[in-house]
Parts: C-alpha cells; sequence; structure tokens
C-alpha cells in the first residue's frame, strides 16, 4: 500500500511522512478517526514508508523494492499484525491463527469493514477481542525476531478491544520500547480504549471523508458515478456503509470481473489464459467459488431475460447492466440452457470436494464451445 493508492487525507499523509523522514517516529502513534475512512490503510502506507530502501522524491514510498514487495505481500519481516479474533476452544488465540485470513481480509477490504471481519471470523455474533495470549506473543516476536530494516513495527487494528490483561502485558512495550520498534495503532473508537494505553500515545485524528470523496472512493473502485453519488450522501463518510448502500459489494463486483473475463477469454478462445483465469477462481477457496458460479448463473439469465426487453426483470446494477447490454445476443436459445447447465454442473462438483482448479478450467473450455452457438 503507497500514500498514492489511498485517496485524500493529504493533512495526514504529510505528518507521516514528516515524522518518518525526521527519523523521530512515537514508538506509540495511534491513528483515530471514525470507521470507513482509511486509516487502517494510511498506517500500512506509513510502515511500507518506513522500511522503503528507495522513498520516491514526491514522498512516498517506491512499490519495488524487496521490502515494498513484502509489503505488498503482507509478509514484511519486521512487520507484525495484531488485531482482534475469537477464542478457539482449548487453545492459546493468537492473532497469527487467523493470519491468512486477516490477509485477505485486508486485501478485499482495505476500508476495514468490521462486520466484514466478523464474516471472515464465521461467526458475525462475536466480540473479536485480543487475549492475553497475544501479548506475550507480541513481547516474544519482538524480542526475538530477526530483522531486516531498523524499524520494527507492530500494526496492531482496534486497541479498544485490548483485553485488559494484554493491555498491561504491553504497557511496558509502550513505555519503554526495547531496540526500534514502533506501535502503530488505528482505532475506530478511541474513548474506548484503556487510559494506561490512551494515554501513552502520541495521536492523529484522521477525519471522516467528504460524501465527494467517498463518492470518488467508490468510483476508483469502479462504481457507476450516480450510484456512487447517492451512496455518499447516505453514508455518512463511511466507504465500506457507501459501498454497502451502493449495491455492488466488492465481492460482487470482483465476481462480475472474473464473470467478464470468462466470456471475453472464451469468446476469444484463449485457452492459457482461461487457465491461469481457472487458478484465479480456484484460489478464491471453496465458499467464494461457489458463490461466484451462482453470480454466473445468474448473469446468464439476465442476460437471456434481456431477449424480452422488459427491464423489470432485470436486478443487475449499473456496471452489470452497460456489459449486459452488449453481451446478451451471445445467451440465446441455442445456449442458455446448456449454459446454465454447466454451472450448476461445476456448483455440484465444488460442493463435492472436486478438485477447483479442474473444475474451473473444463467449465472455461466447454463455455468456449457454448458462447459461439446461435
Ligand atoms: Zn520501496
Amino acid at each position: 500500500m503507497r500514500f498514492a493508492d489511498i485517496y485524500g487525507h493529504n493533512d495526514v499523509k504529510q505528518r507521516l511522512r514528516e515524522l518518518a523522514d525526521s527519523g523521530r517516529i512515537p514508538h506509540a502513534l495511534l491513528l483515530e478517526g471514525p470507521a470507513g475512512a482509511g486509516k487502517f490503510a494510511l498506517a500500512r502506507a506509513f510502515a511500507q514508508y518506513i522500511h522503503c530502501t528507495d522513498r520516491t522524491p514526491d514522498g512516498d514510498s517506491c512499490g519495488k523494492c524487496p521490502a515494498c514487495r513484502q509489503h505488498e505481500a503482507f509478509n514484511h519481516i519486521d512487520t507484525v499484525y495484531s488485531f482482534p479474533v475469537v477464542k478457539k476452544s482449548g487453545k492459546p488465540t493468537l492473532s497469527d491463527d487467523y493470519a491468512d485470513i486477516f490477509r485477505d481480509f485486508m486485501g478485499e477490504y482495505p476500508y476495514m469493514d468490521f462486520d466484514r471481519w466478523l464474516v471472515a471470523l464465521d461467526n458475525i455474533n462475536a466480540q473479536p477481542m485480543i487475549y492475553v495470549e497475544e501479548g506475550n506473543e507480541l513481547l516474544r516476536r519482538l524480542t526475538y525476531m530477526a530483522r531486516q530494516s531498523r524499524f520494527k513495527v507492530v500494526l496492531l487494528w482496534l486497541p479498544e478491544r485490548l483485553k485488559e490483561e494484554t493491555a498491561n502485558k504491553l504497557l511496558k512495550l509502550v513505555e519503554e520500547p526495547f531496540g526500534d520498534t514502533i506501535f502503530l495503532m488505528v482505532s475506530n473508537n478511541s474513548r474506548a480504549i484503556l487510559p494506561t494505553i490512551y494515554s501513552r500515545t502520541q495521536r492523529i485524528t484522521v477525519r471522516r471523508y467528504t460524501d465527494a470523496e467517498v463518492a470518488a472512493v467508490l468510483e476508483n473502485r469502479g462504481i457507476d458515478p450516480s450510484a456512487a453519488r447517492d451512496a455518499a450522501l447516505i453514508a455518512q463518510g463511511n466507504v465500506n456503509e457507501a459501498l454497502k448502500l451502493a449495491g455492488v459489494s466488492e465481492e460482487r463486483l470482483r465476481y462480475f470481473q472474473l464473470f467478464v473475463d470468462l466470456m471475453r477469454k472464451a469468446y476469444g478462445r484463449k485457452v492459457a489464459e482461461l487457465r491461469q483465469w481457472s487458478l484465479d477462481v480456484a484460489a478464491l477457496g471453496r465458499e467464494p467459488s461457489m458463490q461466484f458460479i451462482d453470480y454466473c448463473a445468474r448473469l446468464v439469465r439476465e442476460s437471456f431475460l434481456m431477449h424480452l426487453n422488459d427491464p423489470r426483470l432485470l436486478t443487475l446494477n449499473d456496471a452489470e447492466r452497460a456489459f449486459t447490454v452488449k453481451f446478451f445476443p451471445f445467451i440465446n436459445e441455442k445456449n442458455v440452457i446448456d449454459m446454465v447447465a454447466l454451472f450448476d454442473d461445476a456448483r455440484r462438483d465444488i460442493a463435492g470436494n472436486a478438485n477447483a482448479k479442474i473444475v474451473f478450467f473444463d467449465l472455461a473450455v466447454r463455455v468456449i464451445m457454448l458462447i459461439r452457438r446461435k
């Protein structure tokens, strides 16, 4: 994540840059402000800027050096992510137990939608916390962690969810840090942070986005300008809320892009690219790939319904409609039944734990044969 990847917040970026450039980075820095304003993205960009070995003249990380590449892949050696999780029965519960899930979550929801985090934890009623075992683990890792760069950085998401005993463990670290350790904390509700921790942080307030900024963020994500504006008017500066309101969950957008890829590549008979496509879809994981199949079947049906020319039948958003208006002639009476059956078969195979890479490649090859049938 580079500063340039984050919309607006130029004042905050400038302050962070100055802290890093002056070499006087506080040992405990808190970014506080409302949810859905991009605070965690700013913290990630700051960590990357700190570690980058080839900063650009305009004050950003380069995005290319080994440190930047590690950051982009969420595996920078001197960076630790700490975040609230749910207890696993009978086991010490560490953030690291959820590392893969968190990595996917950050990638998909850079605005850190807490509701989505609950979904990712597979428990929408949970009250995830940062447990004492995590405090011990941080102490251990910061003591023994190998080091590549001058600063070790702990990116701590939601310090308001630190258990009191965890906070007590961390207090020593925050108070008299050993080595060059930086705690970057990001809070949606800093009044709920334990005062012992809060009082020891330096603070930067990240203001909520204006409606125009929220709309711009949505547009950059491929959402139609008018839908983006409408959503922004209700979302009160919260990008996550706006995304939900725009009716284009980021998942839906991703599925849409994958669907468009499939149809374009199948029409162009690009077999090698479709092989890569099937790997990408398989990498979504089992549940999401079944959702994706349902999504494809729905778009195929909707495309067919477009022949009937009745807009009331359609449940498409703007991006989907723009594509379908051109695409619908390719779905016709000769192929619609077989096409839908393809997706049904694929769904059954995935549900039955078949090898997803093979299932999706097979599906893609069959789409090649069906798409030109008229
Ligand atoms: Zn770099």
